[in-house]
């Protein structure tokens, strides 16, 4: 595909969605794709589907149209699902992409196996928004349009920092730019800034966290009563395994937090040597090869000893070579 106006051919309706627990990225590639709808395809019936983005979001443009229940029986023209990794990651419109005539996959995960009629995914690029934005006219890349791109593009970069980010992603940073929008506010206010609350559990977790490998591997984790205790969620634990990465000597950094009794969402980050898309596709998960997550079922104790196995695994290999 070359532009998103490819499949829109005697489209009426169209659905949108991204995946569960939805990221800055995710939410960014959805609202960009509906609103650019929305503005240049008028004749276009339109929803979007998210699951309950969080407040940080809320400078979005039509935030509040995003539907966050499938409940009603529709059958799509057409249905593109942005910044989903695999089928099962598609969160509450699952039903619809099954049932539309058409569907579409906009996406940047190196572990996709392409789950749409049609596939247009780039692993080497640093976010969905970043794609979709190769996909849009331009100039038809207005304020409205290019709020949530940006915002997309800097929750997935970490703020243009991880190696991802390429000199065309700077370049579109700055044409995003210059459509004229306070990008120090939305980089302060939905990415770097935390509630005293959440400052507080982050420092919990790097207090307690373990140093495994000889100092290459980096644990934090969160059982269910910590969660409870503190009286936070999933949505409040932004930041910490980015901040684990950044400790010196370390290779792989690892946090986990315990969604219900025995079942862990992990969130795994590299610096580079080790590949954690890998490990994560080997447990069940996916992601990109420094960044990637998976949820997984068992003790703390054991869900660590195997994920740190299959990292000494790869680091011993890099060790041979
Ligand atoms: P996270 O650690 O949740 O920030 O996720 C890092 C990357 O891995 C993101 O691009 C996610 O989309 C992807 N990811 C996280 N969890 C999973 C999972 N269970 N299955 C597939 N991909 C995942
Ligand atoms: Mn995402
Ligand atoms: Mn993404």
């Amino acid at each position: 595909m070359n532009n998103i106006a490819e499949v829109l051919d005697q489209v009426k309706t169209m659905g949108i969605a991204g995946h569960i627990r939805p990221d800055g990225d995710c939410v960014g590639s959805c609202m960009a794709l509906y609103l650019y709808i929305k503005e240049y395809y008028p004749d276009i019936q339109v929803d979007v589907y998210l699951d309950h983005p969080k407040p940080i979001f809320s400078h979005i443009d039509c935030i509040d149209e995003i539907k966050t229940e499938a409940d009603t029986e529709k059958v799509y023209d057409l249905f593109v699902t942005c910044d989903v990794s695999s089928r099962d990651r598609l969160a509450l419109a699952g039903d619809y992409f099954d049932k539309a005539e058409k569907t579409v996959c906009i996406d940047h995960h190196i572990s996709n196996p392409g789950f749409a009629g049609t596939n247009h995914v780039r692993g080497d690029v640093s976010s969905a928004c970043e794609v979709l934005y190769g996909l849009f006219d331009p100039e038809k890349v207005n304020r409205k349009v290019a709020v949530p791109i940006y915002t997309g593009m800097i929750h997935d970069t970490g703020v243009f920092q991880y190696a991802s980010t390429s000199p065309e992603t700077m370049r579109i940073a700055g044409e995003l730019m210059k459509t004229g929008f306070n990008f120090s506010r939305i980089i302060d206010e939905s990415f770097y800034e935390k509630t005293y609350i959440q400052n507080q559990v982050m420092g919990r977790v790097l207090a307690e966290s373990i140093m495994l490998l000889d100092g290459k591997c980096i644990v934090g984790y969160l059982r269910r009563k910590d969660l409870d205790f503190y009286g936070v969620d999933g949505k409040d634990l932004d930041g910490i395994v980015s901040q684990l990465r950044l400790t010196k000597g370390v290779e792989v950094a690892m946090f986990l937090y315990e969604v219900e009794s025995q079942t862990f969402k992990v969130s795994l980050r590299s610096n580079g040597k080790v590949d954690v898309s890998r490990i994560a596709v080997y447990f069940g998960g996916g992601g990109h090869t420094r960044a990637a997550g998976i949820d997984l079922q068992g003790s703390l104790h054991d869900v660590i000893n195997n994920i740190t196995g299959e990292i000494e695994r790869q680091l011993l290999l890099c060790q041979e070579a």
